[in-house]
């Protein structure tokens, strides 16, 4: 755990969370600021900053749960699709150093626009 990570503090029940999933290795929880109904963020429990970070196993154990639960999010919502992304990097608009997929559902009627114009 890095103590002042707030994703490795939601692992720890430390700060409360939307759990949507979890298991022994993944936690997966609503977004706070939802970019759509039921945005999602998939994390390892493992505190590791980015993908390449990851090491093989738990990417794989990531990679699991945001099959798994994609198409379960999507359903529960009734959306027609979604993005599943990973800002990987402050350059590329990483706000929380615990790596975390994102699975943003989208809609038919939603005007099929990149997820950063459906953020704005
Ligand atoms: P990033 O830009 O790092 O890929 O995305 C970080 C995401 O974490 C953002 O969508 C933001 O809304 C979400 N987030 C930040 N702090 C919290 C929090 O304390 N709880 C939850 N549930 N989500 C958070």
């Amino acid at each position: 755990m890095a103590e002042d990570c707030i994703f490795c503090q939601i692992v720890d029940g430390e700060i409360p969370a939307r759990v949507v999933y979890e298991d022994a290795d993944v936690l997966a929880f609503l977004d706070a600021n939802p970019l759509a109904p039921g945005h999602t963020l998939v994390i390892p429990k493992e505190h590791h900053e980015t993908l390449g970070d990851v090491p093989p196993e738990s990417g794989e154990m990531m990679f699991a749960a945001l099959h798994y639960l994609t198409p379960i999010v999507e359903d529960v919502v009734g959306a027609d699709g979604s993005n599943v992304a990973f800002n990987n990097g402050e350059a590329a608009g990483q706000e929380v150093p615990h790596v975390h997929g994102h699975i943003i559902p989208r809609f038919d009627d939603d005007g099929g626009r990149p997820v950063h114009a459906v953020a704005g």
